[in-house]
């Protein structure tokens, strides 16, 4: 069974230690559901004194690094760097980054193998636009987006990453995607690792949905048989975050 996962990603939000802390006090109080892996991401300035503040059962994750471990590289994230200061989580391909900064299916793999080789895991990202999910797009576009990473991750590994579901058309829209159209599509996900990789890979791989999950959405999307977790954005940055972590209960 695929233990369930929770993902707040703050993307560059909010901006003030302060802040954080307060998030951090939340979440630290609050009744959290022990059988779901928690995991936050917070700005790369934050994620040491974030790291320090939050309860130890919450994981600290990058929402990027770079591929390479040193050098000349200015403004960039190393996988090294982030594996020294003891976080185990990276972010990759999140369509903010594919979007805005241009990161191909290729770039993201190289980097899924970079992450890898520091033993960090890894929350990969795919997701179709409005444009391609209405083309009849969907299992295309995911599948080419993660066929790069299938090229470059050995078996034994994906043991080490989540996939996340986050059709772009569903990000900070509060447009959900419905949970039939969810399940459709991790189904579709875990059918293509099957084939492409294994059925045990398939099987173990925690496959979780992205794109405005809320206290109000949350639930009825849990109840899907392929949707391990979720990705959260927005309702990451407030209270009703315990909710969804608690999804499940
Ligand atoms: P929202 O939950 O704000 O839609 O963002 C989803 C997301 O991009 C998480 O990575």
């Amino acid at each position: 069974t695929r233990q369930f996962f929770v993902g707040g990603n703050f993307k560059m939000n909010p901006s003030s230690l302060e802040a954080k802390k307060a998030l951090c006090t939340i979440l630290n109080d609050a009744d959290l559901d022990q059988n779901t892996e928690v995991v936050i991401a917070p700005p790369a300035l934050y994620l040491l004194p974030t790291q320090e503040l939050i309860r130890k059962d919450i994981k600290v994750s990058a929402q990027n690094c770079y591929v390479k471990t040193s050098g000349a590289y200015t403004g960039e994230i190393s996988p090294a760097a982030l594996k020294d200061a003891g976080i185990p989580y990276v972010i990759l391909g999140h369509s903010e980054r594919r979007t805005i900064f241009g990161e191909s299916s290729e770039f993201v793999a190289e980097k899924t193998r970079a992450a890898l080789d520091q033993g960090l895991s890894v929350i990969l990202c795919v997701g179709e636009t409005l444009e391609q999910r209405e083309a009849n797009q969907t299992s295309e576009v995911v599948e080419g987006q993660l066929k790069e990473v299938v090229k470059v991750v050995k078996e034994e590994e994906w043991s080490k990453i989540v996939i996340a579901y986050e059709p772009v058309w569903a990000i900070g829209t509060g447009r959900t995607a419905t949970s039939a159209q969810a399940q459709e599509t991790h189904a579709e996900i875990r059918k293509y690792l099957a084939s492409a990789v294994s059925s045990a890979v398939a099987e173990a791989t925690r496959i979780i949905y992205g794109g405005s999950v809320n206290k109000g959405n949350c639930r009825e999307l849990a109840t899907q048989p392929d949707v391990d977790g979720f990705l959260v954005g927005g309702a990451s940055l407030k209270a009703e975050f315990i909710e969804i972590i608690n999804a499940k209960r």
